[in-house]
């Protein structure tokens, strides 16, 4: 294929090669749902939405997988503090993410699975490394041993010495004791007043890593093409799917594509916990959607980026030049047949190909559009009118056509119309005021006939459209 990304595990940009020809496999490793969505959630979506989309564009079948971690450590903490059940919080949390996802057109992956619907996987998986021997049960937990797995840290680049130094190195345990600090637990013994399933070593639920190792081998087969996610996941998350895989003799991921983070200023990660995040929410009530993901995903993909007013400000002014140009050739080309275009899209191709570089492809989409500008300025329709079709199927790879994508900006009209009522309400009451009343029920018929409804109240006149 001709997309090359960069793997983290070979530290080099190479080729994807799929397992299958002609479909690609991708596992996202997707939200814990344990509070609302913030901006940083949806520049990983985004990013990764362009991964999806250029893949069918380039007409590969796609299996997207993306999971929803569902019962874990905060959820709990965090759902009793709240007094609520942990099923409930996660639930409101994840419709939450949807509707995040669906205001800024993310497409759907092909399935998201969720923690607590793949029990009976996540069982088999561990019972299968114990069985190789990689595992073992301690007081109703169980715990990989990392020492038996073959090349731990070369994910993350990590040798196991410095781990074992490190105190980060030590993921925490459970109720049972840990033969060595580096395991890990696959399987964490019930405590009391936690959401717990039956299990081999009794009442439990999975550690954190497993749940992905299961779900992706379920929907995707033992050997995949893509495992994305966050920077923040390479250790130990990653390096712990991997050495569970490995360890239950699976190749697992070919590839392992990573994205940079959202600061919140000062280069600090934006994250819950610290307390610093912009949810989805209140991004949205000072950004349109269109403009939030074209700013989260104007960045490349693996840099990490911040967001701000003056960062939202001027990807307002970009999108709007998009915007402006796709209205005004629209509109100065209907029902021309095209000529030549004035944009490339094979350069948008060859920066899509290219470790999705998305800045690249944006240069060549706003080459398009001041091309595109001249050719209407000059009033050469034709080359506009192809200039115009190049343009908007770049945007649309992006989820950026402003015809397609983004039609009736209601938002911006409401104000609008608005005034142009208040103006035709205003006429009419003068009318009444001369006891013109012909002229005033015309005014009311030609605003029934625009769809415009009035209705006279206490407060005074009211408008709604039919
Ligand atoms: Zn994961």
């Amino acid at each position: 294929m001709s997309l090359r990304l960069y793997d983290t595990r070979t530290r080099t940009v190479r080729p994807l090669e799929p397992v299958r020809s002609g479909h690609v496999g991708v596992y996202v490793c997707g939200p814990t749902v344990q509070a609302a969505p913030h901006v940083g959630h949806l520049r990983s979506a985004v990013a990764l939405d362009v991964l999806h989309r250029w893949l069918l564009t380039r007409g590969e079948s796609v299996t997207f997988v993306r999971n929803v971690t569902d019962v874990d450590d905060k959820i709990i903490h965090d759902a009793a503090h709240n007094d609520e059940p942990w099923w409930a919080l996660s639930n409101r949390m994840t419709r939450a993410f949807d509707d995040a996802y669906d205001a800024v057109q993310v497409l759907r992956p092909t399935i998201d699975p969720r923690v607590t619907g793949h029990l009976p996987q996540i069982i088999a998986l561990i019972e299968r490394i114990i069985e190789r021997g990689h595992a073992y049960a301690s007081g109703g937990d169980v715990y990989l041993a990392v020492r038996s797995a073959p090349d731990y840290g070369v994910l993350s680049n990590q040798s196991l010495d410095a781990l074992q130094a490190s105190d980060k190195a030590v993921p925490h345990g459970h109720t049972g004791e840990k033969r060595d600090l580096l395991d890990f637990a696959l399987w964490k013994g019930a405590k009391e007043g936690e959401p717990s399933w039956p299990s081999p070593w009794g009442p439990g639920r999975p550690g954190w890593h497993i749940e992905c190792s299961a779900m992706a081998v379920e929907y995707l087969g033992e050997e995949f093409d893509v495992h994305a996610g966050g920077l923040d996941l390479v250790f130990p998350h990653h390096e712990n799917e991997v050495a569970q895989s490995t360890c239950a003799g699976h190749p697992f991921a070919r590839l392992w594509l990573h994205h940079g983070l959202v600061n919140a200023g000062g280069g600090e990660k934006m994250s819950k916990s610290l307390g610093n995040s912009i949810t989805v929410a209140d991004a949205l009530t000072t950004t349109r959607p269109q403009v939030l993901r074209y700013g989260l995903g104007a960045a490349h993909y693996r840099s990490s980026m911040e967001w701000s007013a003056q960062v939202a400000a001027e990807a307002e002014a970009a999108y709007g030049r998009i915007e402006t140009f796709v209205r005004n050739a629209s509109e100065a080309t209907a029902g021309v047949e095209p000529g030549e275009p004035k944009a490339s899209w094979d350069e948008f191709a060859a920066a899509l190909d290219d470790d999705l570089g998305v800045p690249q492809a944006l240069a060549v989409v706003h080459s398009g559009v001041r091309a595109g500008n001249a050719l209407l300025a000059a009033g050469e329709l034709p080359a506009l009118a192809a200039t115009l079709a190049v343009v908007r199927r770049m945007l649309s790879v992006l989820a950026l056509d402003p015809v397609e994508q983004w039609p009736g900006s209601t938002r911006e009209l409401t104000p609008v119309v608005d005034g142009l009522v208040a103006l035709a309400v205003e006429a009419r009451a003068q009318a009444r005021t001369r006891k013109d009343w012909a002229q005033a029920d015309a005014i009311r018929d030609r605003l029934t006939a625009a769809g415009i409804v009035l209705e006279d109240t206490a407060d005074g006149v009211r408008w709604r459209i039919q």
